[in-house]
């Protein structure tokens, strides 16, 4: 199931049982999501953020482990790819803002001294050469900054918006590239 898709059912259901933040607000799209990152609830923590130095807190956990791992796999499923082909989620699919060159997605892994090495997607212009100053721009922050816009277009012009999840080859399909896919690769389980 695709990220957005969760959340969206999440948002759905939190909204219809009238769930309110502090301030007395709906829970944004993009609080769920950060929400349902944050390992503070299975009772752990790590600090700082992604030096892999977990700490127990001493606060009582609101959900057990396996269900936050669980989680996790679920917000972060990329298709297990065949001969170790790149999944670029986003690929073909934006334009640079400053310049309207095309955007190009690029896979680095990061080395890391106790898990498994950590897979990063950039996004960056196409001509940084030709003089583009825009800077290089992170697959998960760009996917808080998608959710943002989604939240925002839901609230300022609710039914604008349209998502599904689509398979690939659909992609190719002008009408469709005309719309904003978040997950556009479907899980291949
Ligand atoms: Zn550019």
């Amino acid at each position: 199931m695709a990220l957005v898709i969760i959340n969206t059912l999440l948002k759905t259901w939190l909204d219809g049982i009238d769930f309110k933040s502090r301030q007395g607000k709906h829970i944004a799209l993009s609080q769920i999501y950060l929400s349902l990152k944050n390992s503070f609830y299975t009772g752990r923590f790590e600090y700082p953020v992604n030096n892999g130095i977990w700490y127990a807190g001493k606060h009582e956990p609101l959900i057990t482990q396996a269900l936050f791992d669980e989680a996790q796999k679920k917000l972060a499923t990329y298709p297990k790819s065949k001969w170790g082909a790149k999944q670029i989620i986003f690929k073909g699919l934006f334009r640079c803002g400053r310049c309207k060159s095309n955007m190009i997605g690029e896979e680095r892994f990061r080395k890391r001294k106790v898990y498994e090495q950590r897979r990063h997607v950039y996004y960056h212009c196409a001509r940084p050469l030709g003089g583009c100053k825009e800077p290089y721009i992170d697959e998960e922050k760009l996917i808080k900054q998608i959710l943002r816009f989604i939240n925002f277009m839901n609230i300022a012009h609710p039914g604008f918006l349209k998502l599904e999840v689509i398979s690939k080859p659909l992609l190719s399909s002008p009408r469709k590239r005309g719309s904003i896919y978040i997950d556009s690769v479907s899980s291949t389980e």
